[in-house]
């Protein structure tokens, strides 16, 4: 596997990663069941590449984005993770390790206005983590600081402001450089544009690409707004009720999709009609059922346009296509290898 990964350059391997949350009841708080927010996902990343995540809301995308920079511990599975020209599990590192380890991956949350802490300023929001991982020089910890800060194209001299003096998307700028402070190598974007204006969208998401090419950063970019995703990513994950149902290259997944849940995704895109024929909208009727309680079968059965009797007792594989490896699906429509 490691061979396979060294061909592939993977900078990070996720390996059946589960995370289940216990229900708890009754005056003994006695578990009697769990939320399977994220249910058996392995994927890999590539050093340099955007591997965008979507569905919608409760698939367990910002979970699993959560699991990757350990913010949430995995119930079972493996974070094989590339130090050096080795592959060590994220899970099982000592403390030394683990630190240097949160090093190299770091996060960008969703809102920019609850990212910053109101009552300190910009230069202790960088000052902290930089002093964290050994810089102890205070002259170098300010020069960082100001380096960084210019690199998200903001002034050095907005150290000493507070976050409540900035806007949404210079906010969200900052929360980018705090992420890039310790020098890292792997990015978690969790939504990193919902909140802002679409006028300010464009400028954040150039510069997260200008940041990635300068710096050869990698992202998993997740987010629900697909054209963003598109716009972003090299391979994009599909995921439904804690699974990953499709994996692509994001060309190929959105003109060659094969699941019908990401049939009706894209079918939500609104797209000019100039001559040619009118995409066909696919309502998903329903909510998405409870992660603790997910349908046998296939998950999505209770909500595909194409599901047949079999979706209802037997869970499709995630397998690649026969006419491209690349290109994995979990239907029974779908014309995947054998096994
Ligand atoms: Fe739809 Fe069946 Fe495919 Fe599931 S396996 S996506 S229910 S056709």
């Amino acid at each position: 596997m490691n061979n396979q990964n060294e061909a592939r350059d993977v900078l990070l391997d996720l390996k059946n990663i589960k995370k289940y949350y216990p229900i708890q009841a009754g005056i003994f708080r006695k578990t009697v069941g769990h939320v399977k927010a994220v249910d058996d996902v392995s994927l890999y990343v590539k050093k340099g590449e955007t591997l965008g995540l979507v569905g919608e809301s409760g698939c367990g995308k910002t979970t699993l984005g959560k699991c990757i920079v350990r913010l949430h511990r995995p119930t079972s599975g493996e974070l094989r993770y590339k130090f050096g020209n080795k592959y060590r599990n994220l899970l099982s590192l000592n403390k030394k390790e683990s630190l240097d380890a949160r090093k190299k991956i770091q996060m960008v949350f969703q809102d920019p206005y609850s990212s910053l802490n109101p009552v300190k300023n910009i230069f202790t929001a960088f000052d902290e983590p930089l002093k964290i991982h050994g810089w102890s020089n205070a002259d170098e910890r300010k020069d960082r600081i100001a380096e960084l800060l210019e690199s998200v194209n903001l002034r050095a001299d907005y150290m000493y402001r507070y976050p409540n003096e900035f806007s949404g998307g210079q906010r969200q700028r900052i929360c980018i450089a705090r992420a890039m402070c310790v020098n890292p190598e792997l990015i978690v974007c969790d939504e990193p544009v919902s909140a802002l204006d679409v006028s300010i969208q464009a400028q954040v998401l150039n510069l997260m690409k200008d940041l990635q090419k300068e710096l050869g950063l990698t992202y998993v970019f997740i987010a629900h707004d697909l054209s963003v995703v598109e716009y972003m990513s090299d391979r994009i994950a599909v995921m439904y009720l804690g699974k990953v149902v499709e994996l692509a290259s994001a060309k190929r997944l959105y003109y060659h999709f094969e699941h019908p849940y990401t049939e009706a995704l894209l079918s939500a895109i609104p797209i000019p009609k100039i001559g040619g024929e009118k995409r066909q909208r696919i309502v998903l009727e329903g909510d998405v059922p409870s992660p603790a309680n997910p349908p046998a079968g296939c998950r999505f059965h209770t909500r595909c346009h194409k599901s047949m009797d079999i979706c209802k007792t037997q869970a499709p594989t995630f397998r690649p296509l026969k006419n491209d490896p690349d290109h994995m699906v979990a239907c029974h429509l779908a014309d995947t290898a054998d096994a």
